[in-house]
């Protein structure tokens, strides 16, 4: 029974998130079971249960960003990312809303932002402070701060440590209620995790990594300034994946940079041997695959994600929906079925600019004589004798081509965000079950 509960998504889930609150919450209880808190009035021992939690919820994204695959299985990055980025904004208020209490409450604390004469521990706070807000400001405005993605990434790595460094730092020196030795081994020990989920992510396995290189055996172009960069795994077997999901790939250079990308495999997931990912030239790594010479180094972490059918092994069949490049990881489910021939229906409604444009076309065609499959090609800018669906995929498309029976298929979708949201909606107003329709989003941040 309780494996049986434990294997249920649902349970695996739920208990993640009973983890989450049991370490955010519970240094915060043993904190001020004992010694019971002395009697400094409600809005100083409230404003200071504040900062504790938002430091513990601080210390946490190291957890749910370290792609701990138990935890990614359950959820899917992009869940994960949106709960860190959520999680991170609560924080951010409470530790913002600890000092501005403790001024209000107690206005000769005032004098602790005087950082030439304030004490170690106000000093720690206020650096801490200000690295948590540069944190927060460099995200949310990346894009129009205009900072590149890389960049971004060491920095944001960067500050983090330093926000939660110096936040433990602070409340280890005011000491009101770490005073007591195991309370401060205690948030040491908080502290030294996310520290050890740091080298792990940066250091440890990047050295993994090196132990299992791939090599680069083709570079093909396929329709739509796409490219197939073809992998073979060199000196071991490389990995199975289930169709759908994705891994971060690192070219050339040593996996130790942070010039890794996200791609969703392209291939069969029953082929180790030759792992492929269909990269369309868009910005400054993804233009240059189509000059990456063969034989070219590779690194892969991966699998990951929670976008494959295999999740769903009693589904009746399938509507995959894409747009543009969003169709790599329904090439793999397509492809990975073929081999398995499974003789479920697949409807692959999949929207292109044009006609010449469709990546992978031929493929899809041939792939219609092994599968039991309906493709639905929608064209932004169709030709002249074109008779097939023209537009955008809307309520009234999706009415004329997914089944009456809704619940009984499960949906993908993998386009560019206006479509996805356009057509996760359509859907919904079309009674197809939230909990049957699943998204991939490729822009992270
Ligand atoms: C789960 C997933 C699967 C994906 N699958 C595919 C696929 O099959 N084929 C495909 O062509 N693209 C895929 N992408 C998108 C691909 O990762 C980005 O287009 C690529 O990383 C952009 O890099 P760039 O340097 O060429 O572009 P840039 O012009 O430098 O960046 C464009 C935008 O891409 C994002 N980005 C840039 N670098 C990274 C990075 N290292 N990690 C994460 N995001 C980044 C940022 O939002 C950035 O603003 C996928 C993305 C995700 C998240």
């Amino acid at each position: 029974m309780k494996r049986l509960l434990m294997r249920s998504p649902i349970a695996v889930a739920l208990f993640w998130i009973g983890a989450y609150l049991l370490v955010t919450l519970l240094p915060l209880l043993i904190l001020l079971i004992y010694p019971p808190p002395g009697g400094r009035g409600f809005w100083i021992e409230f404003s200071v249960a504040l900062g504790f939690i938002g430091l513990a919820m601080m210390a946490l994204q190291f957890v749910i960003t370290a792609r701990i695959n138990r935890i990614e299985a359950s959820y899917g990055i992009d869940i994960l990312l949106q709960f860190h980025r959520f999680t991170s904004l609560v924080a951010f208020f409470m530790v913002l809303v600890h000092p501005v209490m403790l001024f209000v409450v107690q206005p000769e604390t005032r004098q602790l932002l005087n950082f030439i004469e304030a004490p170690w521990r106000a000093r720690m706070a206020i650096l801490g402070t200000l690295a948590f807000i540069l944190l927060v400001v460099t995200t949310i405005w990346r894009k129009p701060l205009g900072i590149p993605y890389e960049p971004w990434r060491t920095s944001h790595t960067i500050l983090s440590v330093l926000a939660v460094g110096l936040g433990v730092g602070h409340a280890i020196g005011v000491g009101n209620y770490l005073g007591l030795f195991w309370k401060g081994i205690l948030w040491g020990a908080m502290a030294l995790i996310a520290l050890w989920l740091i080298i792990y992510v940066r250091l440890i396995k990047p050295w993994m990594m090196t132990k299992k290189p791939y090599l680069v055996e083709a570079v093909i172009p396929q329709r739509g300034d796409v490219w197939t960069l073809a992998l073979r795994p060199w000196g071991h077997e490389g990995f199975c994946f289930q169709p759908g999901q994705f891994a971060w790939l690192t070219l050339d250079i040593t996996p130790f940079s942070m010039r890794e990308h996200p791609f969703s495999m392209s291939s069969s997931g029953e082929h180790p041997e030759r792992i492929e990912f269909g990269i369309k030239a868009l910005g400054d790594f993804t233009s240059t695959i189509k000059e990456v010479p063969p034989g070219t180094k590779a690194y892969l972490d991966g699998p990951y994600g929670v976008f494959t059918i295999d999740r769903y092994q009693d589904a009746a069949g399938f509507v995959l929906i894409a747009g543009g490049i969003g169709i790599t990881p329904m090439m793999s489910i397509l492809v990975t079925a073929a081999e398995r021939k499974d003789d479920r229906p697949f409807l692959l409604i999949y929207a292109s600019k044009t006609w010449n444009d469709i990546t992978y076309r031929e493929e899809l065609e041939k792939l219609e004589e092994r599968l039991d499959l309906t493709l639905i090609h929608v064209l932004r800018e169709p030709p002249e004798e074109w008779t097939g669906e023209q537009g955008y995929v809307d309520k009234e498309l999706l009415t004329r081509h997914i089944p009456k029976h809704r619940g009984s298929r499960q949906y993908f979708i993998c386009a560019a965000p206006k479509m996805m949201n356009q057509v996760e909606r359509a859907l919904h107003e079309l009674d197809v079950p939230v909990t049957n329709v699943h998204m991939e989003h490729f822009n992270l941040a």
